[in-house]
């Protein structure tokens, strides 16, 4: 995982960025107010937030990520993509508590990205990852699939089969 990490997106912000746009703006910059294609300039000032476009049809600036899990969120985005790559590699998830502590960030920015995270990968209106309404994640099941025993049914099979829940 640490080789998988030391990728520039992981580690570069301006990466990250870039990274991130060339996936949810396969064709350049959209304006996600009006929905303008060809007239985003990237603002390049000192001061200037990196990834901040500006569409001069409706004169607003903005960043990739909004409408996105990323949106309001002071968290760099290569700590966004980190969590994210994360919480996909493994098998069973990982909890805010260990991602805390591999990362070195608050529990408090763990628990907000594995969430928002989380809620990325449901069906609904909030699937901004993934434009077609489809997310691919390798390894990784999250949430529970529907065939899958809850435990008190899991206690019942075994009850009726006369095993104890408590023996194994
Ligand atoms: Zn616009």
């Amino acid at each position: 995982m640490a080789d998988v990490l030391s990728h520039k997106r992981f580690q570069d912000e301006e990466e990250a960025y870039k990274w991130v746009e060339a996936h949810l703006w396969p064709n350049g910059p959209v304006c996600p107010r009006c929905g303008g294609l060809d007239r985003n300039t990237k603002l390049r000032g000192k001061s200037t937030r990196i990834g901040t476009y500006k569409c001069k049809d409706c004169r607003k600036p903005f960043t990739v990520k909004v409408g996105t899990i990323f949106e309001d969120s002071h968290i760099p985005m290569r700590l966004w993509l980190q969590a994210i790559a994360l919480l996909c590699a493994s098998k069973k998830g990982i909890s805010s508590n260990q991602l805390h502590r591999m990362m070195g960030i608050t529990l408090k920015s763990a628990w907000f990205m594995s969430h928002r995270s989380r809620e990325a990968t449901r069906s609904g209106s909030l699937t901004p990852i993934g434009s077609d309404g489809i997310v691919e994640i390798d390894e990784t099941i999250q949430g529970r699939q529907a065939e899958a025993p809850t435990a008190r049914r899991c206690a019942a099979a075994n009850t009726a089969a006369g095993r104890s829940a408590t023996s194994s």
